[in-house]
């Protein structure tokens, strides 16, 4: 079968580890004859500051009904804003579109990589919900004013339910996979009205999956025991912004944002990028880590391979994934993980590590 990919490069690093991705996968196209008919769009911050275009819902749709999937680099510039004050990204747009409502953020300490803690067991799966919670009121009206400013949290059943099927749903799969299977809610219900309903309906999707294991800790406590003791996480679900910073917290555990990959997820539609953003800090040096982003394109062809039963493309995911484990544990590192060699470097000996 024939897979079409819309591929957005982005800002700052996010067209170095596309590339990047991208030369990994020509490797394995070629040894399998696999067909990735790709198609590329040029939307970035970058390009609203040249010529204001930004991304539109017409084009969205055209994207969501002719691709099989988006592979995103990274999108946003600091200093490019919009008419209300916030910064400009696709993955925030796709993500109210194509009601993107999970965000998968796998996080695992890889031989060869060094932990900031004790911990040596770190093997969790962050789901960030992402869309609603805090960001809910993206598109509310706002006055712009310099005295006062809120935003909205506003979370529903509907949402949660979904969220919580998928939870578990993880959990199970990843327990065939060798974890201990569990699900934690992370939340503030103690505070917060809409976690109160969150609470609630996590405990009625938990009783009808009491095969797995669950428990739940308030958001604060929740965020000391990811650094003292995260061997206790393995599935993790929360609220949008708090998964937004507690998976990065997460991230930081097992090497940093050069090597947290994410599935922004609906039950029909698929963004795969990095969690981290356009860096541009790093970019145009040639030195930033491709492996977050070619981990997220493993986790594309997984979850191509899963919806249109093709044991091929999860195959190609499993031969991507192992050959980024053997480069992290042998090298060559880039300098986030106290390496000193380029994106290049790097690419090349995973593509010299992929299965011939
Ligand atoms: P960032 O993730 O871009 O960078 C944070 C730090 O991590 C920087 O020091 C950077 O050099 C480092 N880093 C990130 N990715 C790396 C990689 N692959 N290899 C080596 N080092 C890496 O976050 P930021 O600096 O807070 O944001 C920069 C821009 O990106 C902002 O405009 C922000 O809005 C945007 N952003 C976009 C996304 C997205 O596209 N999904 C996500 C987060 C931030
Ligand atoms: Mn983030």
């Amino acid at each position: 079968m024939q897979y079409k990919i819309a591929v957005i490069p982005g800002d700052g690093i996010g067209p170095e580890v596309v590339d990047a991705a991208l030369t990994v996968l020509a490797d394995r196209e070629t040894r399998y004859g696999l067909e990735l008919d790709y198609v590329f769009h040029d939307y970035s911050a970058d390009l609203y500051r040249r010529t204001g275009r930004k991304i539109t819902a017409v084009e969205m749709d055209r994207i969501g009904s002719t691709a099989h999937a988006v592979l995103f680099g990274a999108m946003g510039l600091p200093d490019v804003r919009g008419p209300g004050g916030l910064e400009l990204g696709a993955q925030v747009e796709m993500r109210a579109h194509y009601e993107l409502f999970a965000s998968l953020r796998p996080v695992r300490l890889f031989a060869g990589v060094e932990s900031p803690v004790k911990a040596n067991d770190i093997d969790m799966l962050v789901i960030r919900e992402t869309s609603e919670g805090m960001f809910a009121g993206l598109a509310d009206e706002h006055e712009p004013s310099n005295e006062r400013a809120s935003d909205r949290m506003t979370i529903t059943r509907a949402t949660c339910e979904k969220l919580f099927d998928l939870a578990f749903s993880q959990a199970r799969s990843r327990r065939q996979r060798g974890t201990p299977g569990h699900v934690t809610l992370l939340h503030k219900s103690n505070a917060l009205r809409s976690n109160v309903l969150m609470e609630k309906v996590f405990d009625e999707v938990a009783a009808k999956n009491d095969d797995v294991g669950s428990a739940k800790f308030y958001i604060d406590v929740g965020s000391m025991y990811m650094i003292t003791d995260p061997g206790r996480y393995d599935v993790v679900v929360t609220e949008n912004i708090f998964g937004d910073i507690v998976s990065e917290l997460a991230a930081g555990l097992v090497g940093g944002l050069g090597v947290a990959p994410s599935a922004d997820v609906s039950l029909t539609h698929g963004v795969f990028q990095p969690s981290h953003g356009s860096a541009p800090d790093i970019a145009g040096q040639g030195i930033a880590n491709p492996t977050a982003m070619i981990l997220s394109t493993a986790m594309m062809l997984d979850w191509l391979g899963e919806r249109h039963g093709d044991g091929l493309l999860t195959k190609v995911a499993g031969d991507i994934q192992g050959a980024v484990e053997t480069v992290l544990a042998d090298g060559p590192r880039t300098r986030d993980l106290g390496g000193t060699s380029g994106t290049q470097e790097v690419v090349d000996a995973i593509v010299a590590a992929l299965p011939a």
